[in-house]
């Protein structure tokens, strides 16, 4: 059965209508799992996390099955940004207060690595999507907030991130707004379209060895004489280890996980193709940005000229348009020039969220590893982490991980998650806004 084939998908999950899935490269195929298999590893998630690992583990002549619910890429990873981002929200200094210096520092040297890991992948591969490494902005959106942004620069700069200052002009130069009052630049950081990244990947992990099942929601999880069963509606797949990658998706196939992690949804817009004239003043050289919001805002434009803006979403999945007319609205206050412009397309996807900040990596039995929790910050990072996660399978030596293996902690009262994200959402909303006045 070919994914390309609509007939396949009936009775699974679609792919979400978004402007990456009506620019993306072909489906590959990817037969949903009919049989009882073995396998090395069994991977739960068919995202970059799941898919990078799946790569890495087939390059080593290690036998993987993805098994992913929907379709490769339909999770986060088919729908993001694109906005390769090398360093983490926390500061190496918070990483090291909350790790111990040595662990603290392996954190922050994987994340300024990580967008090196992608380009590398894709230059091996020949993925095409669209990518660069041309440098990521975060533009300070107060005076305080640039003060904020140049300790953080010193910060980074001590472990040896390639990250800038820019002043005022040279971030409206880049910009083509005149909101922000300078910011950071990290040259190693870039863009690329999401849902053609994703399916380059599998493709490549499934033309170096790796099985990739798509509509293969996995139902359950038997320890079976020290191996696993990994249960899908159609069959089931008996390996040595057992990979969850799940992050913002992730459900009660593990009892507990889902209470770890605060699921939160990222709503993004993109215009119609900008005219020429538009195209040539808003990201004239092709940077990307996130900007310095604790609620923060993000746009790039695609390989199209379409401008796109993100930002953080309802709690609730929208109802409908009227949900994206906050970001509809922000775009052009960030861009005045833009007029009465029209969009193409709006959609959102999930992100996952942990109390520290910090990616987290977990093994609550034996032979079966958990990674999720990137905080919004995944491209990179989840290629970098499925990359690690293969070195540890291979070597069984975790100091290869670059995050330390830690218990799956509940997060109190997270069945009021919603409620309280609800007001820490206002609250931040209401600090941004009283910053900028
Ligand atoms: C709107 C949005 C914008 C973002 N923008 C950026 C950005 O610009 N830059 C950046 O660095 N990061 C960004 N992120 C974050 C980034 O996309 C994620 O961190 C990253 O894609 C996570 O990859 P993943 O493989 O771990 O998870 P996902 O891509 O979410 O994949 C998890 C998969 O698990 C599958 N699954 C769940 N349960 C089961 C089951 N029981 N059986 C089988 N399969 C299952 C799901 O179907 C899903 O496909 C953004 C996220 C969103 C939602």
């Amino acid at each position: 059965m070919n994914c390309n084939d609509p007939r396949a998908l009936t009775n699974a999950l679609r792919m979400p209508d978004s402007l990456w899935a009506h620019t993306a490269t072909p489906r590959v195929d990817c037969p949903p799992l009919r049989a009882s298999v073995n396998a090395d590893v069994a991977i739960v998630g068919g995202g970059f996390t799941g898919l990078s690992c799946a790569l890495h583990l087939a390059e080593a002549g290690v036998h993987s099955v993805v098994l992913e619910a929907a379709e490769p890429g339909w999770g986060a990873s088919g729908r993001n940004g694109g906005m390769l981002c090398p360093n983490m929200k926390i500061t190496p200094a918070e990483l090291s207060a909350r790790l111990g210096t040595e662990a603290g520092r392996k954190a922050a040297d994987f994340s300024i690595a990580s967008a090196d890991v992608v380009m590398d992948i894709i230059t091996r591969y020949s993925i095409d999507c669209h990518a660069d490494q041309g440098g990521w902005l975060v533009p300070a959106h107060s005076p305080r907030a640039l003060a904020r942004l140049e300790n953080i620069a010193r910060e980074w700069h001590d472990v040896q991130a390639p990250i800038e200052l820019l002043d005022a002009a040279q971030m409206q130069a880049r910009l083509g707004s005149s909101v922000y009052y300078g910011g950071l630049r990290n040259v190693k950081g870039g863009k690329l379209h999401p849902l053609s990244y994703a399916r380059g990947l599998a493709g490549a992990a499934a033309a170096a060895g790796a099985r990739i099942c798509a509509n293969s929601a996995v139902r359950e999880l038997q320890s079976d004489n020290g191996r696993w069963r990994v249960v899908t509606p159609g069959g089931a797949v008996l390996a040595e280890r057992v990979l969850i990658a799940t992050n913002g998706y992730t459900d009660d196939l593990w009892p507990g996980l889902r209470e770890t992690v605060i699921p939160a949804h990222s709503f993004l817009v993109a215009t119609k193709p900008l005219s020429d004239n538009l195209n040539g003043s808003i990201l004239p050289g092709g940077d990307v940005a996130s900007d310095s919001r604790r609620l923060l805002l993000y746009f790039r434009k695609d390989h199209q000229g379409r401008l796109l803006l993100g930002g953080r979403g309802s709690i609730a999945e929208p109802a409908g348009p009227q949900a994206f007319a906050g970001l509809r609205a922000q775009i052009k206050v960030l861009f005045p020039q833009l007029g009465e412009v029209e969009f193409d397309h709006h959609w959102f996807g999930r992100i996952c969220m942990t109390r520290d900040h910090i990616p987290h990596l977990h093994e609550p039995a034996p032979g079966l590893t958990i990674a999720l929790g990137y905080n919004g910050r995944g491209v990179a990072m989840a290629t970098a982490m499925g990359k690690a996660l293969a070195e540890y399978f291979i070597g069984h030596d975790a100091s290869v991980l670059p995050f330390p293996l830690s218990e799956p902690r509940k997060i109190p009262l997270h069945g009021l998650r919603n409620q309280i994200s609800a007001v820490a959402a206002a609250y931040y909303k209401v600090r941004d806004r009283l910053e900028t006045v």
